[in-house]
Formats: C-alpha cells, structure tokens, sequence
C-alpha cells in the first residue's frame, strides 16, 4: 500500500576500500569543513584529523598515535571527555572553551562516540559567545537602569496611599499602581539575581549548614503558608551540609519552596526533605497540587515560562523562580529533576554530588 511515512535511510556501512572515487570524495569533504574533525582510537590516541585540526592542534603529519590530552589539556576538556567515556555516550551538549591558542576566541568541542572511538569535533563559537555576552549584559544593564525609576515610583505611591484624604476615585489607581510597581519591583530583582548568577563566576564559597539554612527555610515558607492552610513537613537526614554560595542557593531552595505552596490548592501536604544518597546529598520537594502536564515540563526553567499566566501572576510568580534555580545547580555541575502528574502532584529534586557535599564540624 502506498504511503506518504519515509524511515530516515542511510546505508549503514559504505565500503569505501574497493571504491576510491567514494574514498577521495569522502575524504576531501571533511578536509573542506570549516570545522575540526578528529578520530580518536580506544586508547584516546588520534588516528585522523582534517586540515582544520591540523592548524589549530598544532599537528604534524607523524602525530599519529599520540593523545589527546597533550593536544588539548584543558581541565574542562579532560573532564568533558572522560564524562562521555564513562556513559559511553554522545553529550550534544558539548563544552565550550577559551581556545588555548588565542584566548579573545571560544571553542566548542564535541565528542559522538561510536563503536570503541570517538568522533570530536571542535567548532569556532567566538561569534555565539559575544552575541550571548551582548544578551546578558543587555538584560543587566537593563534591569539596574529601571531600579531607581521604580524606587522612586515606589516611594511616592507609598507616601500618597498613606495620605488620610486620598479622593476616593484614586483609591482603585492607587492601589493597582503599588501592586504593579511591586510585581515589576519582583522582576527586575530576580532579573538581576539571574544576571550575577551568571555573570559572577568566583562566587564566595562557603561551608553551608544545611540544617540551618532549610530551618529558615520552613519558617519562611509557614509565613507564607498562612492563607493556603498547607501541611508542610521538613525532614532532615543528615547534618552534612554543601559547600557554595548561601545566598544563592537559599533562593532556589525558597524558589521551589514556595512554588510547591503556591501551586497546591488550599489544605495540601508538602514535603520538603535533605537526604544522604549514596552519590552524595539529595534536596527534594513534594507537593500534592495541581501537577504539570508533561509537555511543559522540559520548558519551566525557561525565562518566563509559566503553565498557566495568569496563575502566576495572581499568585505574584514572576516567572524567573526555575530559571534561578536551574543557573544556581548548575553551579554544582547538576540539574533539576522533575517528576509531575496532572491533579496529582509534583516532585522537584536536586542532588548533590560527594564533590560539594561537607560534613560540618
Ligand atoms: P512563577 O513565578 O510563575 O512561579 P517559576 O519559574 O517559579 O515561575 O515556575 C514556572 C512555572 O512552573 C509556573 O508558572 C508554574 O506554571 C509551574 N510550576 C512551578 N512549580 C510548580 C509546582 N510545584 N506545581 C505545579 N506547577 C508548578
């Protein structure tokens, strides 16, 4: 029967050893990429690269059979490397680098292992990488322009709706005026928390007491629990606590805190636990509330991202709360796992690996 459904079609080996026109066209179509391509054996020692690695790796015709780690040694690379030797896996995702050649350029290196190999290719990503600054220091710059605007909008408001004599019919503006000037107050605040998360990158570290911080954490969230009568419970496993930055962490623990309550209709039950695993620690949320369809679940550490807008809004969210937090675990190398199911609840979790973990003395 006829059908308009084509299956991806490649041939699954070309035996290019008993067809030399195949064999030279092959090989002059990588030696015209713009990019860096090198094969690597088993043993992490090249066996072929084109022109373009040549150049930039530095690499003579007898080159072959050294490693690797002496053509790039980069601490970022070798890790990158052995990460995608450890799960035998492609990583798409690639690191970027300063180039160890020229340090005004970025590098983007990316491994596809296949069979006992491995394919890496490098790509120049210096245009990418500027364009990206642009856009950071764009929305920094951005946000600390409107901060005086705002206080002084701020201010006045709050000065004219303490006034005894207020006309009546400026009640209602007064009122929405200091309900949007305080939202916007909420964005610009977390737009530059996100900014410094991502800009700073010798953040102080310190000893973090978990038990500590989650404690100010559950008072917190109590304060604001009032008005949805949750139950909220807070278990704590171990003393060991992380090594990082308090400050910022204690936002994205709060962020996902407060989601939880903000998200669960009115008499739920939250969970808010810190347990030992045996990677490490692991800090997870639990709530019995509206749940998240699963299309949406890849996109919620997107800037802005919300499931339902005006939810958000109604509930003061600015839409940064998962953007925060998925940039502050990414400073300790990991993600925010979510678990959802529609009218039935959410699990938010984050683990930490031994590396950051620190029984405190
Ligand atoms: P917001 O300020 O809108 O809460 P966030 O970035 O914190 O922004 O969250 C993004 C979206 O993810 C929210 O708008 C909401 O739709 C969804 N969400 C976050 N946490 C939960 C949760 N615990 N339960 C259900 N939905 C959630």
């Amino acid at each position: 029967m006829p059908t308009d459904h084509h299956e991806p079609n490649a041939p699954e080996y070309i035996d290019t050893s008993n067809n030399k026109a195949v064999n030279i066209k092959m090989n002059r179509a990588l030696q015209a990429l713009q990019d860096a391509v090198v094969l690597i054996d088993g043993n992490d020692n090249l066996t072929w690269w084109n022109l373009v690695a040549a150049e930039l790796l530095s690499l003579q015709a007898n080159d072959t059979g050294k490693s690797i780690f002496d053509c790039i040694q980069a601490p970022e690379f070798r890790r990158y490397y052995q990460d995608i030797t450890a799960h035998n896996d492609a990583n798409h995702e690639g690191v970027h680098m300063a180039s160890w050649r020229d340090p005004k350029r970025y590098l983007k290196c990316e491994i596809t292992a296949f069979d006992e190999d491995k394919l890496l290719m490098i790509y120049d990503v210096t245009r990418l990488q500027h364009l990206e600054q642009m856009r950071r220091d764009f929305v920094a710059n951005v946000s600390h322009e409107l901060r005086t605007p705002l206080t002084v909008l701020i201010g006045y408001l709050e000065n004219f709706s303490d006034q005894d004599d207020v006309p009546p019919k400026w009640q209602r503006g007064l009122e929405l005026m200091t309900q949007q000037t305080a939202r916007m107050n909420r964005i610009v605040n977390d737009l530059l928390l996100l900014s410094k998360i991502e800009i700073e990158e010798n953040y102080e570290l310190t000893r973090i007491d978990m038990t500590k911080m989650l404690t100010h954490v559950y008072d917190d969230a109590q304060a604001y629990n009032q008005e949805y009568g949750h139950t909220i419970h807070l278990q704590i496993d171990t003393y060991d606590g992380l090594y990082g930055s308090e400050m910022y962490l204690n936002s994205a623990l709060s962020n996902l805190v407060i989601n939880a309550i903000k998200y669960t209709p009115k008499g739920g039950n939250i969970e808010i636990s810190w347990i030992k695993t045996a990677q490490g620690c692991e800090f997870s949320v639990k709530d019995n509330g509206l749940g998240i369809a699963p299309p949406h679940i890849a996109r919620l550490t997107e800037r802005f991202y919300r499931v339902d807008s005006g939810r958000s809004r109604a509930t003061g969210g600015t839409g940064l709360g998962l953007a925060i937090v998925k940039h502050v675990l990414h400073q300790y190398n990991t993600s925010l796992q979510i678990e959802s199911e529609l009218d039935v609840g959410s699990t938010f979790t984050a683990t930490f690996d031994a590396s950051y973990v620190r029984a405190l003395p």
